[in-house]
Formats: C-alpha cells, sequence, structure tokens
C-alpha cells in the first residue's frame, strides 16, 4: 500500500516520491509481470469501445453501429493502425480518436502503481470517464450529460468504497469543485460580455473531479487542470496557434489534472 499523505497543497513527502520512482523504475515484481500487461490489454480493448462512442455520440449514431466515413460513408474498422487518420476508400482526414492507445497507457501506469486494489478499479472507471470526457470537449467543446452524470454517480460510488477516501469527502469534493468553477463561470460570463469563456460543462467537470478525488484533493486537480491549460495555451501562442481573444477547451486540461492527481496525490 502506497504512504499516505494528506497534506493539501504542499509537495509530497520524500518517501511518496521514492514510492513512486521505485513502482515505475524498480525491479518489476512477478505481480507487476502479470497484471500490467494483462490490465493494459484491458484498457487498450475498452479504448477501441470508447474510440467508438467518441465518434458516434456526437453525430446522434447508435453506439452499436459501425462508425462511417463523413466523406464517402465507407466503414472505420474497430482497429486501425495507431496514427491512421485518413479513410481507407476515400482518403479524406477523419475526427476519428483512438483512443485504445491512450487508454491502454493510463491503465499499465494506474496497474504499476497501485497494484491489484480496489484503487485500481475505481481510478480505472475514472480514467474511462475522464478519457472520453476530454475527448469530445476538445473536438466539439461540449460535455455530455449522458456521460459526465453517469460519471459523477459512479465516482461518487467507487470512490468511498474503495479508494479510502470518505464519504463526506467525496461529497465535499463534488460541492468545491462545482462551487470553485461555478464562481468562475459567473466571473467569466461577467467580465467578457457576452462571451462564454468557460462554460457550463466545466463546471460538471469539476465536480466529477471533486468526486473522483475528494476533498481537499479537489484543489490539487484544479490547480494541476491550470496549470495543464496555461502550458497548453503559452505553447500555442509560442506557436502562434492562438489569437489573445481566442478561448480553449477548459476541460481536457482538468480532465488531465484529475488523473495526474491520481498519482500525484494519493
Ligand atoms: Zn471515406
Amino acid at each position: 500500500m502506497a504512504p499516505r499523505y494528506q497534506l493539501d497543497l504542499e509537495v509530497p513527502p520524500l518517501d511518496w516520491w521514492l514510492f513512486v520512482i521505485d513502482r515505475l523504475f524498480g525491479l518489476p515484481s512477478l505481480q507487476d509481470l502479470i497484471i500490467t500487461p494483462l490490465w493494459a490489454t484491458a484498457g487498450w480493448t475498452a479504448g477501441l469501445y470508447l474510440g467508438r462512442l467518441a465518434y458516434q455520440l456526437p453525430r446522434d449514431e447508435p453506439f452499436r453501429f459501425t462508425p462511417l466515413c463523413s466523406a464517402c460513408t465507407a466503414r472505420i474498422p474497430l482497429i486501425q493502425l495507431p496514427l491512421r487518420v485518413h479513410c481507407r476508400t476515400c482518403g479524406a482526414a477523419l475526427s476519428y480518436d483512438r483512443l485504445e492507445w491512450p487508454l491502454g497507457a493510463i491503465f499499465a501506469l494506474l496497474a504499476l502503481v497501485f497494484g491489484p486494489t480496489g484503487t485500481l478499479l475505481a481510478y480505472s472507471f475514472d480514467s474511462i470517464v475522464l478519457l472520453i470526457s476530454a475527448t469530445i470537449d476538445l473536438r466539439h467543446r461540449y460535455v455530455y450529460a449522458i456521460i459526465v452524470y453517469p460519471g459523477l454517480v459512479g465516482a461518487a460510488i467507487l470512490s468511498p468504497a474503495l479508494t479510502g477516501i470518505g464519504w463526506v469527502s467525496t461529497i465535499l469534493g463534488i460541492v468545491a469543485g462545482s462551487t470553485v468553477f461555478g464562481i468562475f463561470y459567473v466571473a467569466g460570463r461577467l467580465i467578457y460580455r457576452g462571451g462564454e469563456p468557460l462554460g457550463k460543462g466545466d463546471i460538471e467537470l469539476a465536480a466529477l473531479a471533486g468526486a473522483m478525488v475528494g476533498f481537499p484533493r479537489v484543489i490539487n486537480a484544479l490547480i494541476y487542470g491550470s496549470m495543464v491549460n496555461a502550458a497548453v495555451i503559452l505553447t500555442m501562442l509560442a506557436l502562434r496557434r492562438l489569437g489573445k481573444r481566442d478561448f480553449i477547451a477548459y476541460g481536457p486540461g482538468l480532465c488531465a489534472g484529475t488523473l495526474i492527481t491520481f498519482f500525484a496525490t494519493s
């Protein structure tokens, strides 16, 4: 079991870092050699279907139908080369995200760090919800209630049941996340009259982060999320891919911040 640390907004103690480094780079145990590849494969397989859901849902197409190229209606196969982003038939660029690779990698990391524990199960569920929310938000700037609310309920049950954070911490996390982002949302509407720098979906994602990591770690998640977004904005400004008045989707960075919190403060 990982050494616990409770302090919020402080750098984790040395023994925590040594534990993580040892789990990631130390000699693998027999358990690692069996559990990690198995779990990575499970994540990769789940990611195949998650990518299909991320493609079909914004198009109002049923999940059970094979996704089609929007240019020529050729079928998009479930399994394809990782970097292939063009239609095999007409060559048009596909807005299809191959989520099996990131989800497989996240599952492998979770298995390495947490081993076969309840925490692994809860964080794996959470990662699926975060990855699809971030993917759809990035492409469509939309957070689907049909994903975020079942995800919120699932996380609110799994976090106290499996990860060792209490019910109170979980509920406080939901309240804190949605309150902080509710304030940001109103402030954004007032500052950019008519504009909406943060969407209502960002409030839901902040509540989701709270359900996954509880209070006070939700504050870490929000701060890591801001840091990820700041890094993305600065990079895009440096590459001149972004005007100073452009808004970027805030949600994907927030999802990444929550994922970082799983590892950084456990
Ligand atoms: Zn095509």
